[in-house]
């Protein structure tokens, strides 16, 4: 193990089990932030996947660990119920509104009494549109078959996006995917129009990656888990005009109202992009509160429209104390 992180996780350790340095943390709460939880802990462990995917394994044992050193919120409790407990508060967060956040996540939240908030990018929810990176990310890793991944290939050449030689070339599997994790991030500057192109040039697959309203509606119905807006599109909302903004808002918020009995006030930024003309407008479509991407444990001094969250990798998962860590860092004034 690296010097460094071995250093992280003792510090972080330390942090959380003894009085003094953890005396930050109150009054504080900690909103995490976490995509998708996959069928198994190899293949989340890729490059190209680590950021946003976890395995059950690795989710469970976060569970047990944030159980031992938190009190486990609904996440309006911790922006809004005045806190009573010595102990720090924590809320789990999950982005997109990924299907196996109902087929494989649920049933450990149900199972350890772990409430947590589902933003769902509408567009999304019941219908067989695919988020562009994951088909494009897995159709350029091969799991669609060699013929699939040679054709998106010769497609993104076609439109001046060639696919690195390091990703082709590269002699391991964890090298191949770190060039696949470096080029999915710098197509993110492509225009959502383009995107979506993107994802249509790859196979459609058996399986619909979202969740579909009648899952929505059987986890609200459990009392654990409720859900809010993470755009329409997932556009990212800062490269909007004024007229796209509204719409993709409104589209977002009335998906919501029509398939939750009771939508959070919360809106999620996609990408955590946000402005002053994005915050105004979302505070217009009556959310007091909205959530980013910046690292950080919220104090109720924060602006409510721009809320931190300390993201979940396999790596931080499987090693929570490495989350402390970036809770210290967070926490300090
Ligand atoms: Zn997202």
């Amino acid at each position: 193990m690296a010097i460094k992180q071995l250093v992280k996780r003792s510090a972080g350790w330390l942090y959380l089990n003894t009085p003094r340095p953890a005396a930050p943390l109150r009054g504080a709460g900690v909103i995490l932030m976490l995509h998708r939880v996959l069928a198994d802990d190899t293949s989340a462990l890729l490059a190209h996947r680590t950021e946003l995917c976890i395995g059950p394994q690795a989710f469970e044992h976060l569970l047990r660990w944030l159980k031992r050193h938190f009190d486990c919120v609904p996440l309006m409790d911790l922006l809004t119920a005045p806190v009573r407990a010595a102990r720090p508060r924590v809320a789990l967060t999950f982005d997109d509104g990924w299907r196996d956040n109902a087929v494989n996540a649920f049933p450990l939240l149900q199972h350890h009494q772990v409430p947590a908030s589902i933003f769902l990018s509408t567009d999304f929810i019941g219908s067989r549109q695919c988020f562009w990176w994951e088909s494009v990310g897995e159709t350029l890793w091969g799991s669609f078959g060699a013929q699939a991944r040679q054709n998106l290939i010769e497609h993104l050449y076609g439109i001046g996006r060639p696919v690195p030689a390091a990703l082709l070339d590269s002699a391991t599997e964890p090298q191949r995917s770190q060039a696949l994790a470096q080029y999915l991030q710098s197509l993110k500057a492509m225009s959502a129009q383009g995107l979506s192109q993107l994802a249509e040039a790859c196979p459609a697959q058996g399986t619909p990656q979202a969740l579909d309203w009648q899952q929505v509606r059987q986890l609200e119905d459990s009392g654990l888990v409720r859900f809010g807006p993470h755009g329409a599109s997932h556009a990212i909302l800062t490269g909007l005009d004024d007229e796209q903004l509204e719409h993709e808002l409104r589209r977002s918020h009335e998906a919501l109202l029509r398939g939750c009995r009771q939508p959070l006030p919360v809106y999620c930024y996609p990408n955590g992009n946000h402005d002053t003309r994005v915050r105004e407008r979302v505070a217009a479509h009556r959310y007091p509160y909205a959530l980013g991407t910046r690292p950080g444990v919220w104090r109720g001094a924060h602006d409510p429209l721009a809320l931190p969250r300390i993201g979940v990798s396999q790596h931080t998962a499987h090693h929570p104390s490495l989350l402390a860590w970036r809770m210290y860092q967070g926490a300090r004034p």
